[in-house]
């Protein structure tokens, strides 16, 4: 096996077997696939590592980076291809090694078909606990490899009107005026900013951009302020600034002070940081009014889907977002955006070296691709 390992090493490509699961018996009989004989070919799980040249130094609260390493991701059956992806920013703790070795025990050969979803996503999720983007790489290809066998894109197949998605922020990292001032003129496109800070000149920061432009403002604080009082004067002093939300303005771990503060906030305050997965959701409720979900830091568009549902049932307002990805994972995320109050899907739109098209932000808007599966073309080398 290592003999294997290495081999396949040494190619770029290493092969497991992985599928994932979703309720896919009566589409399977709507899609005229009923009469082929499924489980004659097995489907095959590729990975490839990967990494993002980012156009800018990216700095947020948390610190500055210009690279990001992805892990690109293929699943074949009977000569469809799924297209996915693990984007890994390091402070996440995952890495081309982790998710190697986490997709290398993916063994999808145990299934006889992807619309098994379901059943493919809960033994993903089983083998392993965390590795959440590698396991997202693999639920967004079966997510496409399902779509383009159904011949439709993942926000018909739920049922969502692509109409109602929302416009995108496009997100100014933390810098000196001048160059703030600069990013924010070459956004000019966008309808909604988000505004990192939490880097010690946030008034500063603000004003720059306010210099320039006058469209609604998101403002993501990445845990960066440490005192609950002078968060509550910030945000009072932002709600004059026209901020319309504030994203994880302390510790994820100071849970009273931001309960304190969420109930004070003339804005609502939403949870990026404070939570994760699913059963993260219940606990951020009563703390946030919202909840940032990242394909990323759930496992992938199942798990999502399930996060918008929790969050609307218990009234929270829903973002969804993105890390720095190609056009592969944010076009999957946008998918799910008609369901979202906001989307902050610029990720693809921060690196130089592409390998996917996909969404388009039109006048600001997301406009989801109207291709079978999470919509996106694979770019010729
Ligand atoms: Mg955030």
């Amino acid at each position: 096996m290592n003999t294997r390992r290495n081999f396949l090493k040494h190619l770029g490509l290493m092969t497991g077997g992985t599928c994932l699961s979703f309720n896919y018996s009566s589409l399977q009989a709507a899609t005229g696939l009923r009469g082929r004989k499924i489980g004659s070919n097995a489907m095959i799980l590729k990975f490839e590592p990967y990494e993002l040249q980012l156009k800018h130094i990216f700095t947020i609260a948390a610190g500055s980076r210009k690279v990001t390493p992805v892990m690109l991701t293929s699943i074949t059956w009977m000569d469809t291809v799924g297209y996915g992806e693990a984007s890994m920013p390091p402070y996440l703790g995952e890495s081309h090694a982790s998710a190697q070795d986490f997709l290398l025990k993916v063994d999808l050969s145990r299934f006889s078909s992807p619309f098994l979803i379901e059943d493919i996503l809960s033994y993903v999720d089983g083998i392993a606990p965390g590795n959440c983007a590698a396991k997202a790489s693999v639920d967004i290809a079966l997510h496409d490899l399902v779509g383009k066998l159904m011949q439709q894109p993942w926000y018909r197949i739920w049922g969502l009107n692509p109409e109602h998605a929302p416009c995108s922020s496009f997100t100014i990292g933390i810098d000196q005026p001048e160059v703030v001032k600069e990013k924010t003129r070459e956004a000019s496109s966008f309808r909604i900013l988000k505004v990192k800070l939490g880097g010690g000149n946030d008034r500063e920061m603000i004003e720059a951009v306010r210099s320039v432009t006058q469209v609604p403002l998101g403002v993501d604080v990445n845990q960066g302020w440490k005192d609950k009082n002078m968060a509550l004067d910030m945000i009072h002093w932002l709600h004059e600034q026209g901020v319309v939300y504030i994203e994880q303005p302390m510790a994820k771990t100071a849970v009273d002070d931001m309960a304190w503060i969420t109930e004070r906030s003339p804005v609502p305050v939403i949870a990026d940081e404070a939570l994760q997965i699913p059963a993260d959701v219940k606990k951020v409720y009563g703390v946030y009014h919202g909840i940032n979900i990242k394909l990323m830091k759930c496992g992938g568009l199942r798990a999502a889907y399930t996060m918008v549902g929790m969050a609307r049932a218990l009234g929270l307002k829903v973002m969804i977002g993105c890390m720095t990805e190609t056009s592969c994972a944010v076009t999957a995320a946008s998918q799910l955006s008609p369901l979202a109050d906001w989307a902050d899907l610029d990720g693809n739109l921060l690196i130089s070296n592409d390998v996917f098209n996909g969404v388009k932000i039109r006048e600001g808007k997301v406009e989801i691709p109207d291709l079978p599966g999470i919509g996106v073309q694979k770019k010729s080398p």
